[in-house]
């Protein structure tokens, strides 16, 4: 263990085995491996070739910096910017980096054509049409504009998209509309666009939860680290969590009833309690808010998070695991240990967040050591 005495753990393996049981699933659609933001905490560089050995048709980034470390890596995959771009994005990455656009607007568009006959070639990019995110792109109704944009010099139109607001849902209602809203602007659209035009309209739940076929391309993220963004695709076993968080006991305690733990006073025992405190805290990535709320797995048994988070230090109630702990036996915040799990899910559940918070505190605070083989 590292000498934050915290071991985030990114298993590339699992990662790409993640990719190959989606692509299985969606078959002959091509994947869009959505790495922003640094793979959500588990490290870009590291795993985009691992992405890429398994089988990704795209890697889908937000800046210029992610797609420059891809490009630095000789990695010459498509890119897909999954956000609307700014003019000097546009300038670098026709000068090389090479990431196809997304356009949602006639000011955007209009600018690629005339870079694109400036240049003599035609920039390929991706229709965004808003069926109901409500963040950014066309409205499904203006196809006049949307028409506009496809007849334009110097642009290739190689996809058209739309992104869902709650494929996670119990209630598949809404994104069943936006589908429909999406394909019947694509039909009406039908001789604008290229033949070969890409369709993606799911992301990770819509992939796992719905049928996928109706894409050409999908776009997942939280599936390939193994993350279920709800409890409602737990339909889909294969997918495997990619990165695991370790610490160990630092010190155990007996500790009397009616004295209190931590900051502010707010855990009082309420029995003779055995008492471990970790070597981490939000500091480290641990969420302040977990107090009185989180889990650690010590010996294989689930301990309950006592008292305040503090910056570098968290309190664990360890009364009822039968065997002895002591200084230096590994807890487990996030991973396996035993029978026992703690998934990213459950503890994004209980810190009342979503799981990729979460992924990047934890791939950001520290050195994230990967397995590869
Ligand atoms: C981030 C993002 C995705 C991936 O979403 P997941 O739920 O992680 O699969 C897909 N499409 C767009 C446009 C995105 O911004």
């Amino acid at each position: 263990m590292n000498q934050h005495h915290i071991e985030v753990k990114v298993c590339a393996k699992t990662f790409a085995e993640n990719i190959r049981q989606i692509r299985d699933r969606v078959s002959p659609a091509k994947i869009c491996v959505v790495m922003k933001a640094n793979a959500y905490g588990h490290g870009l560089k590291v795993l985009a070739p691992h992405a890429i050995k398994a089988g990704a048709d795209y890697i889908g980034i937000c800046t210029n910096p992610e797609a420059a470390t891809l490009r630095n890596l000789g990695l010459e995959i498509k890119l897909m910017r999954l956000r609307m771009g700014f003019p000097d994005e546009f300038e670098e990455s026709l000068n090389g980096l090479n990431i196809e656009e997304q356009v949602g607007s006639i000011e955007a568009a209009e600018y690629l054509s005339r870079e694109g006959c400036k240049r003599g070639k035609k920039v390929p990019v991706h229709l965004n049409i808003d069926t109901g995110m409500g963040r950014s792109g066309f409205f499904s109704n203006e196809v006049d504009a949307i028409a506009k944009v496809c007849n334009l010099p110097g642009l290739e139109i190689v996809g058209i998209m739309t992104h869902f607001a709650t494929a996670d849902s119990e209630e598949l209602d809404f994104t069943r509309k936006q589908i429909k809203e999406f394909y019947r602007l694509r039909d009406t659209l039908k001789n604008n666009l290229p033949p070969s035009v890409l369709t993606h309209t799911h992301n990770s739940a819509a992939t796992v939860r719905l049928t996928p076929h109706c894409n050409s391309l999908v776009r997942v993220g939280a599936a390939c680290y193994g993350v279920r963004t709800s409890r409602n695709f737990a339909n889909f076993s294969p997918l495997k969590p990619v990165m695991s968080v370790k610490t160990k006991v630092a010190q155990v305690r007996n500790v009397p009833p009616g004295r209190t733990i931590g900051y502010g006073k707010l855990f009082t025992t309420q029995r003779q309690s055995r008492i471990a405190s970790l070597p981490v805290g939000f500091g480290e990535g641990y969420p302040r808010s977990l107090f009185n709320k989180g889990v650690v797995l010590i010996r294989g048994h689930r301990c309950p998070v006592v008292g305040r988070v503090s910056l570098n230090i968290t309190t664990v109630d360890i009364t009822d695991i039968p065997e002895e702990v002591t200084w230096g036996d590994e807890a487990v915040l996030v991973g396996c240990q035993g029978n026992e799990e703690i998934t990213f899910e459950e503890l994004a559940d209980r810190f009342e967040s979503v799981h990729t918070e979460i992924n990047l505190m934890a791939g950001f605070m520290n050195q994230v050591s990967y397995r590869t083989s």
